[in-house]
């Protein structure tokens, strides 16, 4: 029999502690979770009272705030037709719809889009095409058929295991696991920050590295632009283009990992963009549903397409229970069209804006190594890493939702967010600076 639900906000909180995980916690010490009653606009309001300025976006995803009028309108109207219809044998406009928006968005070229549950499924999803189609095109004997993946340090594409693969080895969160993981190629981390004047010996070791793997690469992947939880560096465009002319020349498919920086973080429409390129196949997540609800997507050629589809298996070897979800996509649907409507362009310009009068600044701090903003990331490089637990309680008390990882307080806020309302974020994390309680020694 089931028990009765516990139901006093201090009742559901214990439950939580003792049986609850949450991401990257221990079960036996876990660190305090906050109880959410709602969340409207720029604002998540919790059970104990206190209504907090969104800094993360709830990770990167929400775009138009929370309790969006237009977004819950598309899901109220979607799930009166159906909520979900299995995608094997079955279409509906929902996908169509949102596909048919991607291909013409996404850089040129990317014509067919595969959907799928989260970002490092679609990553998944990527990294399978590259294998199947290396696998496809080959005439050569098993042996010999190209496996590996190459990508560069400090880099990060998700929890499972092809993902965690090409994580960075010891930034990225699963050295643990290197015991099991595919071993894969790493090339140093960009060095030649956005902004900077363009080194061309920056991509020396990547050429080189090329020049000696190819004949066993697959593909080559990373994040455009912005290395996020390998430490929110923001790199030079030219790096990535010398990564699609290499790729290119050597006959190495080129997977750009756009889950964190699509739907215009950045300032482009998807970060590719600062570099003029396009990759053979892309991935995207986080916020495509405006962070409503878990959905991605993998694009690829053409030629990608068509070599996987005229090789052995004579199909795409992929197909989850909940691929093409109808109320994910409405709400997707949804959601880009507000982008446009609301001028995203503006809505990020007038964030970075304001981020680089109040944010840079602070980088004058004795506690602070560096700031930087590129669209709507702001971050700061402290010296010293950060006591998560107390300076998560700190910003509760100072009204903002802003969570730390390491030697870095970034924020990514909702597009719709105010500049007095970013003021407030800044004020609360050059407050949280002036305190030793929150770092650790
Ligand atoms: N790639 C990148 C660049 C990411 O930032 C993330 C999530 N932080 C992922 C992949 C994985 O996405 P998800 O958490 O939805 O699986």
């Amino acid at each position: 029999m089931i028990k009765k639900e516990p139901t006093s906000a201090s009742a559901l909180l214990a439950y939580d502690k003792t049986h609850v995980w949450h991401p990257y916690t221990s079960m036996s010490a876990p660190l305090p979770s906050y109880l959410v009653e709602s969340a409207h606009g720029v604002h998540i309001n919790l059970a104990s009272g206190e209504s907090l300025i969104d800094g993360m976006s709830s990770w990167w995803s929400v775009l138009h705030g929370y309790n969006h009028p237009k977004l819950n309108a598309a899901l109220i109207e979607q799930s009166q037709r159906m909520s979900h219809v299995m995608f094997g044998g079955l279409t509906h406009s929902s996908a169509i719809t949102l596909c048919e928006k991607l291909v013409s968005l996404t850089p040129a070229g990317l014509d067919k889009v595969f959907l799928s549950d989260s970002g490092s499924v679609a990553v998944e999803v990527a990294m399978k095409m590259a294998l199947q189609y290396q696998q496809a095109k080959s005439n050569t004997p098993a042996e010999h058929i190209k496996t590996k993946l190459m990508t560069v340090r400090n880099g990060y594409h998700g929890d499972t295991f092809a993902a965690m693969s090409v994580c960075d080895p010891v930034t990225g969160m699963h050295q643990i696991f290197e015991h099991v993981l595919m071993k894969n190629i790493f090339a140093p981390a960009p060095s030649c920050k956005f902004g900077d004047v363009w080194q061309p010996s920056d991509v020396k070791a990547l050429t080189e590295l090329f020049e000696h793997h190819h004949h066993e690469l697959a593909a080559f992947i990373i994040e455009p632009i912005v290395q996020g939880t390998g430490g929110m560096r923001f790199y030079h465009p030219e790096y990535l283009k010398a990564c699609r002319q290499l790729c290119s020349q050597y006959d190495v498919l080129l997977i750009v990992d756009e889950i964190a920086t699509g739907f215009g973080r950045t300032g482009k429409l998807f970060a590719c963009e600062w570099a003029s390129i396009s990759p053979d196949i892309l991935c995207l997540g986080k916020t495509l549903t405006g962070g409503y609800m878990t959905l991605a997507a993998t694009l690829c050629t053409s030629e990608v397409a068509q070599t996987i589809s005229n090789g052995e298996a004579g199909c795409f070897m992929h197909g989850p229970t909940f691929m093409g979800n109808a109320l994910a996509c409405a709400v997707a649907n949804a959601s880009i069209d507000l982008l446009f409507e609301n001028n995203w362009q503006h809505q990020v310009h007038s964030i970075e804006q304001q981020l680089q009068v109040s944010l840079l600044p602070l980088k004058a701090h004795a506690r602070v190594n560096d700031t930087r903003v590129l669209g709507s990331i702001g971050a700061i490089e402290c010296l010293q890493a950060v006591n998560v637990a107390v300076i998560q309680k700190r910003f509760v008390e100072l009204g903002v939702w802003i969570r730390p990882f390491g030697k870095l307080i970034y924020i990514i806020p909702p597009l719709v967010i105010t500049k007095e309302q970013i003021i407030n974020l800044v004020d609360a994390m050059a407050t949280v600076l002036n305190e030793d309680s929150c770092f650790l020694p």
